[in-house]
């Protein structure tokens, strides 16, 4: 299973992939990204089984290009997300700035 950079194609294995996430934000449930060869920058929904790409929109985030990751997980926390796969976590906080204007 490797997960591909949607800039530079190139593709990692998930726990390389995963620790590249970074500032779970909340209000969008988003992960923002930035890949460890090209430094491009993405953000991306953690859905059960899948991740999501797409583009923010009138405040929302529309889903358009899915990646399949079988077994994949998610659970939000309170200044976190954890994203788990395989008995592996990863835990992708959440930054302080953006609790201003969180529910
Ligand atoms: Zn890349």
């Amino acid at each position: 299973m490797l997960i591909p950079c949607l800039a530079c194609e190139s593709r990692f294995r998930p726990d390389e992939y995963f620790r590249a996430c970074h500032d779970y934000h909340r209000g969008m449930d988003l992960v923002s990204w930035t890949c460890p060869r090209c430094g491009n920058r993405d953000e991306l929904r953690v859905l059960p089984g899948e991740l999501g790409f797409g583009y923010p929109r009138h405040g929302r985030f529309d889903v358009s290009d899915r990646v399949r990751v079988p077994g994949l997980q998610r659970r939000r926390q309170d200044m976190r997300l954890d994203i788990s796969l395989d008995q592996k976590v990863w835990r992708v906080p959440t930054r302080l700035r953006q609790l201003a204007g969180a529910r």
